[in-house]
């Protein structure tokens, strides 16, 4: 299936969004004997927009989030006849480095071909794709699952165009109308279609999270699902467990997060398992997912890629990809999430969780990477901890980033701008492993730092919250609330540990938090005497 069909038909059914009643709501949790009957197989198809400044076949800026309708417009993808197609070769490289990255073959050259439909959204009758000669074709990823290591065949990632944008909608007489925004004809678009390999939508959410957190490594997408950015297919089809064909697959598409892929499939399998049960027979449908319900609903019966009549692009000459071009785009790759996450637990000794977590959050990634270049001393678990812990608590309240992708929902409004320098978190950590800062108060000084930017050593002069470390003035502070608090000290002698947590929670008070516990504690001994 292709983007362009995609958002046409998003945007056509929006009006009539109805679920598919002649299936009864499953229960949330599976059929217990559903799984044990049945094999899902499971393949994905991925839209991603590529990150260039100007689309794919013209010179129109890609800046389009903000623009006014149809203002970033020519007469190439407005597609007006006689308007000619020049290839962005920024875009090629951008597939040519995914397939490099997945470990897959580059064709000598490749065609570009016309597929053939009418659409409101597609004036000129075609889109620009390709069809028999994909720019990357049999690669692979791994990624992991709570139930282990998995590796999915990729079959292959192609470029093409995307269509205009239909927006349906009711003007001020109440009069239904659809209109036709082209600033999006024309956007750059690669398709990455995996082999049947996948079983569960716990898999294919893994999937997508993996390959986003490669295309953003590798610069070729932001890939941000909320912005539509990268759009998930999934056929789904079930077959009886150790048979060899496979049954009628249904197309799930909307699905809008992470978390409504695996859903969006979860529901699929069960639909399809419950009405194979009941003597049903499945039909060839693309089906939308209704987040708000839990289901997915008819939206068309589907067509076979010879629907299309394909035919090859006359307006452009094949591509040739040279290996000294590959070679010198093979070189440029930075380091990718498998092996950043390998060298996370390798040299830093990290859990597989931790790393997982870093990596797949690229802001994340590089606030660890810039603390450990500071701080080289301070121990990478409690710095990964901070990152993971703190710094992404703040960085979820600030909203979605470009850069994030934990993989959660973005429903979350856009906060404000977090000022995080790596360098200064690993000064803070020092801090706090050598003593001279509490943690409390090392999270109210990050927190400070994140919002203002400002330097972690100047916030704590400015809060006064250098940790106390000498030992005489601690004294005289323990003294004083000792002697301000008889019955807690008489309550101590007695063997009363509540007391003496009491005693301590008194000293730090009357120090702002700027004493440490431990020598507090060991004060109080001291000073009644009972070490
Ligand atoms: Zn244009």
């Amino acid at each position: 299936m292709t983007a362009d069909a995609s958002g046409s038909v998003q945007a056509d059914a929006a009006g009539s969004v109805q679920a598919d009643a002649s299936s009864p709501a499953p229960a949330s949790d599976s059929i217990p004997g559903a799984a044990m009957v049945y094999e899902a197989v499971i393949g994905i198809e991925i839209h991603v927009q590529l990150k260039t400044a100007s689309k794919m076949f013209c010179g129109c800026s890609t800046d389009i989030a903000d623009a006014p309708p149809n203002s970033r417009t020519c007469p190439v993808c407005l597609g007006l006849p006689g308007a000619l197609p020049v290839i962005n070769r920024r875009a090629v490289e951008h597939v040519l480095a995914t397939g490099i990255a997945i470990g897959a073959t580059t064709p000598e050259y490749t065609r570009w071909d016309r597929k053939n439909y009418f659409y409101p959204d597609l004036p000129k009758g075609y889109q620009i794709s390709q069809f028999e000669l994909p720019l990357a074709a049999n690669g692979r990823l791994a990624f992991e699952t709570s139930e282990g290591s998995v590796t999915v065949g990729i079959r292959r990632a192609h470029l093409e165009e995307d269509t205009a944008r239909l927006i349906h909608a009711t003007d001020a007489s109440g009069r239904r109308v659809s209109l036709v925004d082209f600033n999006r004809s024309g956007m750059p678009l690669m398709e990455i279609v995996t082999e049947p390999d996948l079983h569960t939508g716990e898999q294919a959410r893994r999937y997508a999270e993996e390959l986003r957190a490669l295309l953003v490594a590798c610069g070729a997408s932001d890939a941000a699902m909320e912005e539509g950015q990268m759009r998930v297919e999934a056929n789904v089809s079930l077959r009886p467990r150790g048979r060899e064909a496979f049954g009628t697959r249904t197309e799930v598409k909307n699905m809008n997060s992470f978390r409504s892929v695996e859903r969006a499939i979860a529901f699929e399998i069960e639909r399809q398992a419950r009405a194979l049960d009941a003597g049903e027979t499945i039909s060839q449908e693309t089906r939308g997912w209704d987040d708000d319900r839990g289901v997915t609903y008819v939206m068309r019966s589907k067509e076979d890629s010879h629907d299309y009549r394909y035919f090859p692009e006359p307006d452009l000459p094949p591509l040739r990809a040279d290996a000294a071009w590959l070679t010198a785009i093979a070189a440029s790759l930075p380091e990718l999430p498998a092996a950043r996450r390998a060298r996370y637990r390798e040299t830093y000794g990290l859990t597989p969780y931790d790393a997982g977590v870093l990596v797949a959050d690229a802001g994340a990634s590089a606030v660890f990477e810039a603390a450990i270049a500071a701080e080289p001393g301070v121990a990478p678990k409690t710095l990964s901890n901070w990152v993971t812990g703190e710094y992404l608590r703040l960085a979820k309240q600030a909203g979605p980033s470009v850069a994030g992708g934990d993989g959660t929902d973005t429903e979350a409004e856009a906060g404000p701008a977090l000022h995080v320098d790596g360098a200064e978190l690993g000064h803070l950590v020092r801090m706090v492993v050598d003593g001279s800062l509490s943690t409390t108060n090392a999270k109210q000084v990050f927190e400070r730092h994140a919002t203002t930017g400002e330097p972690v050593a100047g916030i704590v002069d400015d809060l006064g919250l250098r940790q106390i470390d000498d030992r005489d003035a601690l004294a005289a502070v323990v003294d004083e609330v000792l002697a301000a608090n008889p019955s807690a000290v008489a309550d101590i002698r007695a063997g009363k540990g509540q007391a003496s947590g009491f005693i301590v929670g008194q000293v730090m008070k009357a120090t702002r938090g700027q004493a440490q516990a431990s020598t507090v504690q060991a004060l109080v001994r001291e000073r009644l005497g009972l070490d």
